[in-house]
């Protein structure tokens, strides 16, 4: 097989969320997969919603994924060839003028489902002849441009949903040039298809009608088709939509969380596919491991709690050397508090305790029973320590439950809650912990 040629293709209307993620990773990983080429392209045609800090914000986004493209460019830079492409399929009669304003095509629309009809575009359009159409545009009107679909059927061999057909009379000929100009989605989408010679369209499958009419226009203007793969939706962890959502699920707002950038990816790859939902150290990693044949039909859950367990099990997993620069501490520290923190400021809490000194509270009746704990340790904390602490000094003092443990907690660490003691006591380590535990700073 040629080397394929895949692209991510999001506009810059707002910071990319899970659902874009995971079809730009589905392209990433495929292309990784066949030491392919990733084209990042920036669907930017709507000039009125479309701005720089989201277009920066995208390749942000991607850049802390890990993610980095081989080319990119944008559609606004491209107006030129879009109009090419344009002029070529008015003059093979396949993209025609209308007039009809949005209120006259609604109301065609309702007549049209009121007889229980599909409301299909009528085609009234193509019977104009010069006269009228000069007469409508002295109207004022400026025309409106579909492009003329076959009527016939389309079929291909989708590489997640298996044979493709759409029936091209069950849709209306689709708008490619607004009245005012401006390109939709559809023409461009193709026209940079082609001359970016994308040999794989992957994208979710709210597009497989879009990619019934882009099929012809991709005939209507070149010998070149890519192969197509569309990816079942994401759904929420209870099985609902996510679109209400997506706002609060983008990379930035993830970020801020704490989650980690292969925790997304590695969650974002693997759910609705059938390999187990694992963590992933790298996009290679999970490369290896892409096969179109294993996603699912199914729609793909995402569950935040997945991914919050997902990020803790990374960090567990994580040396110290690649966090070295993002935690207090040193090795010693890291390797015992990453088992207990599911975030990386998590590990502030630890901080504060550990680090800083501090004279723990102790109360008056208290006193002795915290210092025969302080002369109970041993000089070297291990991790069985406070195992045994807490059994000499049951049998010692006869105290049991709260009024055994809470002392401690109190003298070791200024806290009522927190991390686990046994832990905790062996970052303290001996010194500190004794001097705790007889009320003096440390
Ligand atoms: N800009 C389009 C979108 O975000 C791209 C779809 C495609 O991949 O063709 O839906």
């Amino acid at each position: 097989m040629t080397k394929p040629i895949v692209r991510f293709a999001p506009s810059p209307t707002g910071r990319l969320h899970v659902g874009n993620v995971r079809t730009a990773l589905m392209n990433v990983l495929f292309a990784q997969a066949e030491g392919g080429t990733f084209v990042l392209r920036i669907d930017d045609t709507d000039l009125d919603r479309s701005t720089a800090e989201y277009e920066q914000g995208i390749r942000d986004d991607l850049s802390w994924l890990g993610v980095s493209w081989g080319k990119t460019f944008k559609q606004s830079d491209r107006f030129g060839m879009y109009d090419e492409a344009a002029a070529k399929l008015k003059a093979a009669g396949l993209l025609y003028a209308c007039y009809e304003t949005s209120d006259e095509l609604d109301r065609q629309r309702k007549l049209l489902r009121v007889a229980g009809k599909p409301p299909i575009y009528n085609r009234a359009a193509l019977e104009l002849t010069d006269a009228e159409k000069s007469a409508l545009e002295a109207e004022g009107r400026t025309p409106h441009w579909r492009f003329k679909l076959s009527g016939g059927t389309v079929t291909w061999h989708d590489l997640v949903r298996g044979e493709q057909t759409i029936d091209m009379s069950s849709l209306s000929d689709p708008v490619l040039i607004r009245g005012d100009g401006s390109y939709l989605y559809t023409l461009p989408s193709v026209v940079d298809d082609i001359e970016a010679e994308i040999t794989h369209v992957i994208r979710g499958e709210d597009h497989v009608t879009n990619s019934g009419a882009q099929i012809e226009i991709f005939r209507a203007l070149s010998d070149h088709l890519p192969e197509f793969a569309h990816t079942p939706l994401l759904v929420g962890g209870d099985g609902k939509s996510l679109s209400k959502r997506l706002g609060s699920l983008s990379m930035l707002e993830l970020r801020q969380q704490g989650i980690e950038p292969m925790s997304i990816a590695s969650l974002l790859a693997k759910i609705g596919t059938s390999d187990a939902v694992e963590i992933r150290h790298s996009l290679k990693a999970l490369a290896d491991e892409f096969a179109f044949t294993k996603i699912g039909r199914a729609p793909a859950r995402f569950d935040e709690k997945d991914l919050t367990a997902l990020n803790a099990k990374l960090l567990h997993e994580t040396p110290y050397a690649d966090v070295k620069d993002r935690v207090p501490g040193d090795e010693d520290f890291w390797n015992i508090v990453r088992a207990n923190i599911e975030k990386i400021s998590d590990i502030d809490d630890w901080a504060d305790i550990v680090l800083k000194p501090m004279s723990g509270e102790i109360a008056a009746e208290d006193k002795a029973f915290c210092e025969t704990a302080a002369e109970f340790l041993p000089a070297k904390v291990t991790p069985e320590t406070w195992g045994s602490l807490i059994a000499h000094l049951k049998a010692e003092t006869g105290r049991k439950g709260k009024g055994l443990f809470m002392p401690l907690r109190l003298a070791l660490t200024g806290q009522q809650h927190g991390p686990s003691m046994d832990d905790m006591l062996q970052l303290l380590g001996a010194d500190k912990a004794k001097a705790r535990l007889r009320g003096q700073a440390a």
